[in-house]
């Protein structure tokens, strides 16, 4: 019997929460948005939980370091 019903859990698109790197304004920032400060434009944004990765926008093409421990 196939097992049908897992598919929902991976297309849920949940916004995430970046914090300006500039005015360390909150930005609530869908996977297909721009990752920009609505409040300075600043393009450097810090995931809320982890501050170890870095997503930023270069040259319009997404772009984010993640420093392992
Ligand atoms: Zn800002």
């Amino acid at each position: 019997m196939a097992d049908v019903g897992n598919r929902e859990q991976s297309i849920t698109k949940v916004p995430m929460i970046y914090v300006c790197g500039e005015c360390h304004k909150e930005n609530e920032i869908k996977p297909r948005d721009p990752i920009r400060c609505r409040e300075c434009g600043y393009r450097i944004m810090y995931k809320k939980r982890t501050k170890r990765c870095i997503l930023f926008n270069f040259n319009n093409s997404w772009s984010y370091t993640v420093e392992s421990q």
